[in-house]
């Protein structure tokens, strides 16, 4: 591995330019018309359960249930729900947010981190800000330019942007208030995530272990953005750690794992229980993935994929579970927290709950971190069960590849069993909603693999596991590939119903008090299940993907149902053909807001624009054309589609002119003449003749796909 990464170089250029225009500090304005609303104290987060007028936190209540009491909308009614109002956004890309509903106003962020404010009954536009995130800055994200949303405090929101700034604006106008840099720009951080706001400290992790980050979640005062804690999840090179809980990680960690960050971002999920004043944070998988070469020789490298208990008010450590000890799949532990208390064994546990990404439902005991019981919810073969005295998972010794040898296909793969997408506790039913899915994904070692200054750093051979041309394979890989909305009973452990999807990456849920389940999906459905047996009772055809969760309010008697659609996010973009499998689709991005007796239309729906497969005859040598094939796997699927199988929200690779000019392709690829839009250039990890080799690679599974009749 490269002792030094050249990140600095290549993060200085475009930081010095957007600095200067939007980085410059601001003294923290006073808010406008403060006294005209009401504020989002800790008292109104508190008891946010019983407010069934808005939608105060990301995940509804501090512990994160994602369940409303609504039942103006119920089983016996909702197929007389219509849409109410749409608003089309300015970004088509993967939209990912869940929307805030305060005093008769929705907030939502939408991709590249902008806000927009709008009235809750007629989706007038209030307002909106841009914080201008560099297009540049596209390349820090590996899943995508996507925001998941807002935390609201006294009259101010709060979010997190793309290139690691946390912004507070004014709720009531959009304007900003303040503005802080919360990572180090010479470093691949990102920020997707919503932050939440305790006791006045906006809480805020970030994003970047796919690169090669070291992973925190900070503090921030809601009143001008001075950082109050920092918690580090995983140990500086060794002999250099203060805090307690890294000192003892240390022992847990081999070689130089500090070289590409360790890993171990915060970039999702959050919960808080205020009786035992504990912030439950899930942290991410390790960097590298592959653990032979993060941490050669093994270890549980602590805190990666491991569940964390803090003190708010400190950053003080309390408690930790790991679900997958020295993790070398990309198996994050970074999916919905939700608290809960649950009759087991004949008394009340106050427990916490994950469908974690390596397919296991995980109840935990949240005052102690001890683990209750865990079961997996959808197939798994990278481990039997998990042990629960030991509370470690019972590895199958296969599946751990090393830098060499042979690969295994494991399942799940790092899609996920779960990702981001929220589920939903109803504790009626007793059960959890869990948008679920199936895939595999072959891990094959990469041998004499060497850290990037740029692009994903795995120790995973990208460019051997790609999808091959043969139709056979393709279509065995496909139906293989699936998605499930899955109701769990997290006490007994075990499923109750099921729905099955064609297709993976289907949209987070929201339950309610009606008896429903909402949920969107990739088929471009939005839908209402029946809380109980998972009838489907009611769909709406909204034109695209829905991956984001839905919410409701009730505005004078009325209740409304608001979700965000618009495809996008790492299963659109990464997996090439295999993002396709319940069909393509198209990003129409906009938020739908639906009600009982509306009738509102949505323009007619346009084709999935598809130009012609149309590439020049295949160039190149054999060597070129294989060479071309390294690189692409390693660079450019992340974002352009495994095996150059474009998606239709990013540019398709196969369809582009540029790949017919030799000239115009380095321009793009090797100087970064389309930075302003996103792509950088990548001349500091890739020479004019390997980006030659990759327009041959690209040309040649044009040809390919094309003689196949593929789109
Ligand atoms: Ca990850």
């Amino acid at each position: 591995m490269q002792r030094r990464l050249k990140s600095t170089r290549r993060a200085a250029s475009w930081v010095a330019a957007a600095a200067v225009a939007l980085l410059t500090p601001i003294e923290p304005m006073p808010d406008a018309h403060a006294a005209a609303r009401r504020p989002v104290d800790g008292e109104a987060l508190i008891s946010a359960a019983d407010d069934l007028t808005d939608w105060l936190t990301h995940g509804r209540t501090y512990d994160e249930q994602r369940f409303s009491p609504l039942e103006r909308i119920n089983t016996g009614n909702v197929k007389n729900l219509g849409l109410a109002w749409f608003a089309d956004l300015d970004t088509a890309r993967g939209q990912e947010a869940t929307p805030l509903v305060i005093d008769g106003a929705v907030y939502i962020t939408t991709a590249w981190s902008k806000v927009k404010a709008y009235e809750a009954v007629s989706g007038k536009l209030l307002w909106e800000y841009d914080p201008k995130v560099p297009g540049e800055a596209g390349v820090l994200a590996c899943c995508d330019v996507v925001n998941r949303g807002l935390a609201a405090w006294g009259h101010r929101l709060y979010l997190g942007t793309l290139d690691g700034r946390l912004i507070a604006l004014d709720r009531e106008t959009g304007r900003l208030i303040w503005w802080k840099l919360t990572v180090d720009r010479s470093k691949p951080y990102a920020i997707t995530g919503a932050p939440r706001v305790i006791d006045g400290r906006v809480i805020i992790g970030n994003a970047g272990a796919e690169m090669g980050v070291r992973g925190y979640v900070a503090a921030y005062d809601s009143k001008d953005g001075k950082e109050l804690w920092r918690f580090y999840t995983v140990p500086d090179r060794r002999g250099a750690n203060v805090a307690r809980h890294l000192k003892r990680a240390e022992a847990t960690w081999k070689g130089e794992w500090w070289t590409l960050g360790g890993g171990g971002t915060v970039w999702d999920s959050m919960a808080y229980d205020p009786k035992l004043d504990l912030l439950y944070v899930g942290v991410g998988n390790g960097s590298p993935w592959n653990q032979a070469y993060r941490s050669p020789g093994g270890g549980d490298n602590l805190y990666i994929c491991s569940i964390i208990a803090l003190k708010p008010q400190t950053g003080e450590y309390v408690w930790h579970y790991q679900t997958t000890p020295g993790d070398t799949w990309d198996f994050d532990a970074t999916q919905h927290i939700i608290l809960a208390d649950l009759q087991i064994g004949g008394r009340v546990r106050r427990v916490l709950m994950q469908a974690s990404k390596n397919g296991f439902f995980y109840v935990l005991d949240r005052v102690t971190g001890q683990l209750i019981s865990a079961a997996n919810y959808v197939a798994v073969n990278w481990a039997k069960g998990i042990d629960v005295h030991s509370g470690r998972p019972i590895e199958n010794p296969d599946a751990r590849i090393d830098k060499t040898g042979k690969p295994y296909v494991v399942v799940p793969g790092p899609g996920g069993a779960h990702s981001w997408q929220p589920m939903a506790y109803d504790p009626r039913t007793g059960l959890v909603y869990i948008p679920a899915q199936e895939a595999g994904f072959p891990y094959v070692p990469e041998a004499h693999w060497q850290g990037a200054a740029q692009g994903f750093n795995t120790g995973i051979d990208f460019p051997a596991a790609a999808m091959p041309a043969d139709p056979k394979v393709r279509a065995a890989v496909m139906a293989a590939t699936k998605g499930a909305l899955i109701a769990w009973d997290p006490i007994a452990q075990q499923e109750r119903w099921r729905v099955a999807f064609k297709g993976p990456w289907n949209g987070g849920v929201l339950a309610t008090g009606g008896g429903l389940v909402f949920q969107g999906n990739a088929a471009k459905e939005f839908v209402a299940y029946d809380a109980v047996s998972g009838a489907q009772l009611w769909s709406s055809s909204v034109q695209t993907g829905i991956t984001a969760a839905p919410v409701t309010y009730s505005i004078k008697g009325e209740q409304y149902v608001a979700v965000l659609a618009g495809w996008g996010g790492i299963w659109a973009l990464a997996p090439g053909i295999l993002a396709e499998v319940a069909g393509p689709v198209r990003n129409v991005s906009r938020l739908l807001v639906f009600r009982l007796g509306a009738s509102a239309q949505l323009p007619p729906e346009s084709p999935v624009p598809l130009p012609p497969l149309d590439p020049p005859a295949t160039t190149g040598t054999p060597e070129q054309i294989a060479e071309g094939a390294r690189q692409y796997g390693r660079f450019c699927g992340g974002c352009h589609g495994d095996a150059a199988y474009g998606s239709t929200v990013l540019p398709d690779l196969r369809r582009s002119a540029l790949i017919a000019d030799s000239k115009a392709w380095a321009s793009v690829v090797h100087d970064g003449v389309l930075r302003d839009q996103g792509m950088v250039g990548f001349a500091n990890v890739l020479n004019l003749q390997q980006i030659e080799a990759i327009r041959h690679y690209v040309i040649k599974r044009a040809n390919e796909d094309k003689a196949l009749g593929l789109r």
